[in-house]
């Protein structure tokens, strides 16, 4: 609801839609899930009001059937709760009396509409209905009053559940405790990555980590393993969660990591295993083919639970729901017996060709989607470019600079430009959206460790590496620069990539996914001229190490160099002083009150005249080849130089 807009809502003429019962009631074999049932949800769209093209929910019968001006339905916690115990209807009679009937769990369609219309016919004074395994559904002339109804009915379940609450004995009591939080945090900085490999052979994955209070008082508990094989009961939640999450058996106070390592392996080969068989038992002739069998919710004892997506805001909203469902479970083991939907109903929704259809009609996956990409001098210039280049792409993108600050901005940007996505869950950095901003000393190694940490936190791991940072030290009058400042250049234009790429390696190889690193040299590295040696030699071993890191990080991960020339504009590199000194030296008249962006326009143009194709070579012209050359297009190039440069003979490569 926080993110829904008008453009989110159908609207159909009610006078239309409820003459389509006619047409129900003519087909010979009618009821759940016959042929008829299915076929009615094409004919919502002739009963459009005002030309929206809102698609119609397959819930629409279940509120247009309905004869009350106002149809409010709702999934909340203590309704789910009645509604998927084992004596769900004297539980309703329970706690609601006379007010809210009960109807056992049908898949919605018309036949379910039809159904509740008909008890309500026969019942004139009730005022809702618990629909079992799924959830609640109320009425009333007016949206007020049905509002205010609504939150009466989930205060009044709410207020039931809580004074039959088990306290300590919830979920059995607990059999483990929680690891404190830097235990937890470096586990799962060595796990998490490990994890993503894993779950992500067919379809990459990002992650979120969820860690309350709640979530951790079931994972630690005697009766979850038990809970988790039942699986998720409201269809609305399982559809993202999966029929059920894998639960590790692995405790936390006497097993090691490695234990748990190989605990998740195996777990997850029995997971597959079992999705399988489930697929194989279920499914019917025109069944669509079985999708992914990996889980997208993972629960460790003592750490906590882990959701996947294939992007932030669906593993956030994954790890939403699974916090919900065990809140559902608490309270229905408290008054009752949880229980799970039939495997089979399960399967009927899944794999509902409704759904099916609703998943082709989806665009095709953008070419960085599922991917993580880091850029590491996302703070201005040709860092932001690439910054915003890849989100275009669909990538996740962890902006990194020096300068922490600018490296939020750019990542604030693209946040404004995407949105957070629809989920609330995420523990720390965790819920985080599309872009995350971090600071990073490249120069640093234990600097640079901290901040892939805290990408692996917040994503679970990542793809691609782009390393745009780098440093020019203006040279005095005579060409000359200092031994300190010749040390600096090295330690950020070679040794910076370097550490950059050593740190990477060791959590690609964790990961092992298929990935790319991006390391921006310069034609300089090939043209000898006079006034910048250290800057020069430094880009000519940057060019060098492109090509011994290709060696060294293959076959996992590809290596390549971008060899910008004089991109002016922009650029933190030319600073005012530098342009003017330029200028100068290239003898192009110009005027000292000159705004910097005049300065820098002619500099661009004048360069622009040595080059073979005559334009100024822009920001956008260098994000666009950082973006292929990490992209599948370049999937079979590495060890590779490429010059963007607008043309320059001196700097071909031999
Ligand atoms: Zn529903």
């Amino acid at each position: 609801m926080r993110t829904s807009t008008r453009a989110n809502f159908a609207s159909l003429y009610m006078d239309k839609f409820l003459s389509l019962e006619n047409i129900y009631n003519k087909a010979n074999v009618k009821g759940a899930k016959t042929e008829i049932e299915d076929a009615m949800v094409d004919m919502y769209r002739h009963t459009t009001f005002g030309l929206n093209p809102a698609a119609s929910s397959i819930d629409t019968p279940l509120h247009g059937l309905i004869p009350f001006r106002q149809v409010d339905h709702m999934h909340p916690v203590s309704a789910i709760a009645i509604a998927a115990s084992k004596d769900q209807e004297a539980l309703t009679q329970d706690v609601f009396g006379d007010d809210v009937g009960w109807v056992p769990w049908q898949r919605p369609g018309f036949d379910l509409g039809l159904a509740m219309q008909e008890k309500v016919k026969q019942q004139p004074n009730l005022k809702g209905l618990i629909m079992g395994q799924h959830g609640l559904i109320n009425w009333a002339d007016d949206d007020k009053t049905c509002y205010e109804l609504t939150l009466t009915l989930i205060e009044k379940a709410a207020r039931f559940i809580e004074q039959m609450d088990k306290g300590d004995k919830t979920f059995g009591g607990q059999k483990y405790a929680a690891l404190d939080s830097t235990t937890r945090d470096e586990l799962l900085v060595k796990l998490l990555p490990k994890l993503r490999g894993l779950v992500s052979p067919v379809n990459r994955f990002i992650g979120t980590v969820q860690i309350t209070d709640r979530v951790l008082e079931f994972v630690n508990s005697v009766d979850a393993p038990r809970l988790a094989e039942i699986g998720t009961s409201c269809p609305d939640h399982f559809l993202r969660t999966k029929i059920k999450p894998l639960y590790v058996d692995w405790d936390p106070q006497h097993e090691s990591e490695s234990t748990l390592l190989e605990k998740l392996e195996s777990g997850l080969a029995h997971y597959r295993a079992d999705y399988t068989a489930y697929y194989e038992a279920c499914k019917r002739p025109n069944s669509p083919a079985m999708r992914d069998p990996n889980p997208t919710v993972i629960l460790i004892p003592g750490l906590g639970l882990i959701a996947w997506g294939k992007n932030k805001s669906e593993s956030r909203v994954t790890a939403e729901f699974y916090s919900l469902a065990i809140d559902v479970m608490r309270a229905a083991e408290s008054i009752s017996e949880y229980q799970g939907l039939p495997r089979q109903e399960a399967f009927d929704i899944e794999y509902w060709l409704l759904e099916e259809a609703k998943l082709k009609r989806m665009p095709p996956e953008k070419e960085l989607a599922r991917n993580i990409v880091v850029v590491i001098g996302a703070g201005s210039g040709i860092g932001k470019a690439t910054a915003l280049r890849v989100a275009k792409e669909g990538a996740h993108v962890v902006c990194a600079d020096l300068s922490e600050a600018s490296a939020q901005q750019t990542a604030q940007e693209l946040i404004k430009t995407y949105g957070v996505g629809i989920g609330v869950a995420g523990t720390g950095l965790s819920g985080c959206g599309p872009a995350l901003g971090l600071g990073v000393d490249i120069t640093n190694r234990a600097s640079m460790q901290a901040m892939l940490n805290q990408v692996v936190l917040a994503y679970g791991g990542f793809d691609n590496v782009i390393v745009t940072a780098g440093i020019f030290v203006s040279p005095d009058k005579t060409g000359h620069i200092p031994d300190d400042k010749w040390s600096l250049t090295y330690a950020i234009n070679v040794m910076g990539s370097y550490i950059v790429a050593d740190e990477a390696k060791k959590i690609w190889q964790v990961q092992g996914l298929k990935g790319s690193l991006v390391l921006t040299t310069s034609v300089n590295a090939a043209v000898a001229k006079p006034g910048s040696l250290a800057y020069d030699t430094s880009k000519a071993a940057a060019n060098h190490l492109v090509r011994e890191l290709a060696i060294e990080l293959a076959p996992l991960v590809r290596v390549n160099g971008l060899a910008p020339a004089t991109v002016v504009e922009g650029s933190s590199m030319f600073p005012r002083e530098r342009v003017i000194s330029s200028l100068h030296k290239y003898h192009v008249p110009f005027d000292d009150s000159e705004s910097t962006e005049a300065l820098r326009e002619k500099l661009a143009h004048f360069y622009a005249q040595r080059t073979l194709t005559k334009a100024p070579v822009t920001l956008a012209d260098q994000a666009e080849i950082a973006y292929l050359l990490s992209s599948s297009k370049f999937s079979k190039t590495t060890g590779q130089i490429i010059s963007v440069d607008g043309g320059l003979h001196e700097a071909f490569l031999r």
